[in-house]
């Protein structure tokens, strides 16, 4: 079995959904679970109606569910335009499923009041509206599919909009889930994003979260692979909307792609990784709109090769720099300085010490507010923004001579804030203005993967 993730741009209308569909129909032998993302722009705009209902606004979030409801009634016509049975029965449950929101946010609305819980079940409908009419179309195209509930089988803590998976009971949900969806069919479909407590309340898995299903589902069953069909060719060494002359990557292992993800690439979600690596089920980033095309293999580290791969960046950090003589020859400080990180839920990437100062960065969307104020209670704290942070990412980057000198040459003029290399050799990482992050990262490309006289 293999698991095929279409997220929004694969699914975005009639055309991409007609290509994806024959993307599935070439696979069936291999027995795919099919998960796909709500249609591109669907969940923003599902964010806006819940923010408008909060907002009290209710000729505002009527026009938007009419939108919502339309554009998926079009959709379904110009995908069955030529099967109306299937087409009816894809219209009956879009209208069913927009009447449910209409009433929920409609009640919403009356309240002024937006818990998490009832955020999760409004921006989940995305993922039911897309997964519902693919069905319907690739049934009325003779592809017998099976439909699965994600929240039968995704199961999470509490965190509404974040869950955080349940391994264990996904393990024991998820096989027979798509077996009994299975019965009788040739391929089966499911909703990315959508997860549930052990309860069935709904929650969901975060933005961009329908990567990690795919690969939750993927560890589940034990697939022998798990696509993720996207609209770029595989991942590249540097993002293309900055970089000129980017190139695709052929093969990366498990470790540079988690870097990668969690450093800025925008190709796969961060999470996505750790549910392949327990399986050890490869991961393929694929084209939809050039299914020919190789994409990238991400894999176990012994089938890949030393050498830089990318070079990757996140546009807006914070960088807190916490100083303290009380550090000096003492021990526990560091348990303390963290503590209050974790207590607060703020995620650290780099770190980098001294004998009286700590600094970290945090991704900018992060709130510090209470970490700086603990911290302070103890601490000299100075919080630096606009910075940017710059990775290059590769296996064993430590064994390639000149690495630094390459790395640093071109930002002779350019000021650097502070170094991270992790352990692992998989990551040099520092941080930069952000007046100067894309010149950085378009000169360290080149300087990295054009410019062979600067080995
Ligand atoms: N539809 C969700 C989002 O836009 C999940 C996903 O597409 O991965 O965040
Ligand atoms: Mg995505």
């Amino acid at each position: 079995m293999i698991v095929m993730k279409f997220g929004g741009t694969s699914v975005a209308n009639c055309e991409a959904i007609t290509r994806t569909i024959s993307i599935v129909q070439g696979k069936l032998d291999q027995k795919p679970v099919v998960v796909v993302s709500a249609l591109s722009k669907v969940t923003d705009l599902l964010y806006k109606i819940s923010d408008r209902a909060a907002a009290k606004d209710k000729s505002g979030t009527l026009e938007l569910l009419e939108q919502l409801r339309s554009r998926h009634i079009g959709l379904a016509h110009d995908l069955m335009s030529d099967s109306p049975s299937f087409c009816h029965e894809a219209c009956t449950i879009v209208n069913g499923i927009c009447d449910g929101l209409d009433a929920f946010v409609g009640a919403v609305c009356a309240l002024g009041e937006l818990s998490d819980r009832s955020k999760a079940i409004i921006i989940s409908t995305g993922e039911y509206l897309s997964s519902n009419i693919i069905c319907c179309a690739m049934n009325s195209k003779g592809i017998r599919t099976g439909f699965i509930d994600a929240r039968t089988m995704i199961i999470t803590d509490r965190d509404y909009m974040k869950g955080e998976p349940d391994s264990s009971a996904i393990c024991e949900k998820v096989p027979g889930a798509v077996s009994a969806a299975y019965d009788g069919n040739d391929a089966v479909i499911t909703q990315g994003f959508v997860s549930a407590t052990a309860e069935g309340e709904p929650t969901v898995l975060g933005r961009g979260g329908s990567d990690y299903s795919a690969s939750l589902v993927g560890m589940a069953i034990d697939a022998s692979a798990i696509e993720i069909w996207t609209d770029v060719d595989g991942v590249r060494t540097a993002d293309p909307r900055k970089v000129e002359n980017t190139k695709c990557i052929e093969k990366i292992s498990f470790e540079e792609a988690a870097e990668m993800a969690h450093f800025g690439a925008k190709v796969l979600h961060p999470l996505t990784i750790e549910p392949a690596v327990k399986k050890n089920i490869p991961i393929y980033v694929l084209n939809s709109m050039n299914p020919q095309g190789k994409g990238t293999v991400i894999l176990q580290n012994s089938f890949i090769e030393d050498g830089v791969k990318s070079v990757s960046f996140k546009e807006n950090i914070l960088v807190i720099n916490i100083f303290s003589t009380k550090m000096i020859n003492t021990s526990g400080f560091l348990k303390k300085v963290f503590e209050i990180f974790s207590v607060n839920k703020v995620s650290v990437d780099l770190i980098s010490t001294s004998e009286a100062n700590i600094s970290v960065t945090v991704d900018s969307s992060q709130k510090i507010d209470r970490v700086v104020e603990q911290l302070s209670e103890f601490a000299d704290v100075y919080v630096d923004s606009d910075k940017s942070q710059i990775s290059v990412i590769g296996k064993n980057i430590i064994n390639l001579k000149g690495l630094l000198r390459r790395t640093f040459a071109p930002l002779a003029d350019c000021k650097i804030y502070m170094i991270s290399q992790g352990a692992s050799y998989v990551n040099l990482s520092f941080v930069v203005d952000r007046a100067e992050m894309t010149d950085a990262v378009r000169q360290i490309h080149k300087y990295l993967f054009e410019d062979e006289s600067g080995n």
